[in-house]
């Protein structure tokens, strides 16, 4: 047996002023033909078990390109294009094939492409026919089309957010791929669009239990794998929204995704993160009995397309004199430059952030001391994963340690400062540019976790985002209720 791999993703925030170019990629992570090292990229690992799972059965693999860019806007359509023409050529050489095992975000948009996952699926399902089979894992803030529903064999989507489960899923898809390889498995896919657009961390209930109860259902009945697709509010596209996959063995899971679907949809005033507005959020951290409080700076997470370089919340720690704090991380390539030219120990004036538009706020004109600096700094990710920070410096301003970096990137364990010689588990305040993926590497050392807003690029107001593609209607733009009795 031969099976065939490629990976391609990012998160397209389509409000994003930063555009996805070919350096945008190349930046942030890209392999070709399976040499992934030591320390591999989120996306990545499920190539690794694919692999692995696929040489254990004796079969033969041909990996092709491995690619994955930090979420910004729309990806420049030459650049897409190349990449998917790259993964066909490399499939086509690859040919006859047993099966093709992608891994993809969900929702990647090119300019011209409102899914490229679709597209791209489409194109490698009239490479190898309608028979061979066909498995997609997915990010769970993926738009999951009903195209690439039908197009694909099985999808499986990651159940955990943050997402520390990409091998383990990439394990259950190779699974039901292989059975359908060797003829033990007839996978069927059916989907139960719940019309509701949400964020939901699992780590707090109530969705952690509601996934437990999912996961107990696996592997009973014929069911083989059942997915909840959170979607990504941030992708302005017409199929953005909540919707359940239930995948079975030959039999109409149709039922089970309805009955899942309404009771998430139950659940829908419950599942959201508990928001604060940035000064609330900043008066509960200074009336907490112990620190560290971490406050995710949700609306400037670079995780989510957002610049990573908004000053709202640092600017009010100081008007505050909130100084026992650390925050990171700053993109700010300049900042970074010129804290190298100064060399550790000196002080300079700098404009610090406030780069990249509106959302981002106005720079802060800062006297900061240079505490360490760092060269191509990587900090732990997800799933034992890693991710470029780039060339980064510990700053001190007015007593408030601030990380700075050259690449950009989501704030996601303490290693972003403690590599910079900061330890943020002895400050009292931590600030981090992330929307919910910093519980996995804080929760350890946080006393308190709160999710802090501010007028950023990733408003959780969704009403309030001037969607124009997306499908009407759907909650919580439209009042839904009344068409919700079935
Ligand atoms: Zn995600």
């Amino acid at each position: 047996m031969r099976v065939f791999t490629a990976s391609l993703g990012t998160e397209t925030n389509t409000f994003s002023p930063l555009p996805s170019g070919q350096a945008l990629f190349e930046t942030t992570y890209m392999v070709r033909g399976g040499a992934y090292g030591e320390n591999p990229d989120l996306f990545a690992l499920p190539m690794i078990v694919f692999r692995d799972q696929a040489r254990a059965l004796g079969w033969e693999v041909v990996e092709s390109l491995c690619t994955f860019a930090v979420p910004a806007g729309p990806t420049t359509q030459s650049v897409y294009e190349a990449y998917r023409d790259e993964i066909l050529d490399d499939l086509r050489r690859a040919l006859p094939v047993d099966a093709v095992l992608l891994s993809l975000h969900g929702a990647m948009v090119a300019e011209e492409t409102e899914s490229c996952e679709t597209d791209l699926v489409r194109r490698v399902r009239e490479v190898v026919g309608p028979t061979i089979p066909l498995g997609v894992e997915l990010d769970l803030h993926c738009h999951l089309t009903p195209a690439l529903v039908a197009l694909a064999d099985a999808i499986v989507i990651f159940k955990e957010y943050p997402h520390v489960d990409a091998a383990d899923r990439a394990s259950e898809l190779f699974d039901i791929i292989a059975g359908q390889v060797e003829g033990r498995l007839k996978p069927r896919m059916d989907v139960f669009d719940c019309r509701m657009i949400g964020l939901y961390p699992t780590v707090m209930e109530p969705f952690a239990g509601f996934l437990r109860e999912v996961q107990a259902m696996e592997g009973h009945d014929g069911v083989l794998s059942i997915s909840i697709a959170h979607g990504f509010p941030w992708g302005d596209v017409s199929e953005l929204g909540t919707k359940v996959l239930v995948v079975s063995d030959d039999a109409d899971g149709s039922a089970l995704a309805g009955l899942l679907g309404r009771r998430l949809r139950e659940l829908r005033d419950r599942i959201e993160p508990p928001w604060l507005p940035l000064d609330e959020a900043l008066d509960r951290a200074v009336r907490a009995p112990v620190g560290p409080i971490v406050i995710g700076d949700v609306a400037d997470n670079a995780g989510g397309g957002a610049p990573s370089d908004a000053t709202f919340v640092l600017r009010r720690l100081l008007e505050r004199g909130m100084t026992d704090a650390a925050v990171g991380c700053f993109w700010d390539p300049e900042a970074v430059r010129l804290a190298q030219e100064a060399g550790e120990g000196a002080t300079l004036r700098l404009r610090l952030g406030g780069k990249l538009g509106p959302t981002s706020g106005d720079p802060l004109d800062v006297v900061a001391t240079v505490r360490q600096l760092g060269t191509d700094v990587y900090q732990h990710y997800l799933g034992g994963s890693r991710a470029r920070m780039g060339d980064s410096a510990a700053l001190s301003v007015e007593g408030i340690d601030v990380i700075v970096n050259a690449v950009r990137c989501q704030t996601f364990s303490p290693d972003a400062f403690t590599n910079l010689g900061v330890d943020p588990a002895e400050r009292r305040y931590v600030v981090v540019k992330s929307m919910n993926h910093f519980r996995a590497g804080f929760d350890g050392i946080a006393s308190a976790s709160l999710y802090a807003t501010s007028p950023g690029a990733m408003n959780v107001d969704y009403p309030g985002i001037p969607y124009r593609r997306v499908r009407r209607p759907i909650f919580p733009l439209d009042d839904c209720a009344a068409t919700w009795r079935d």
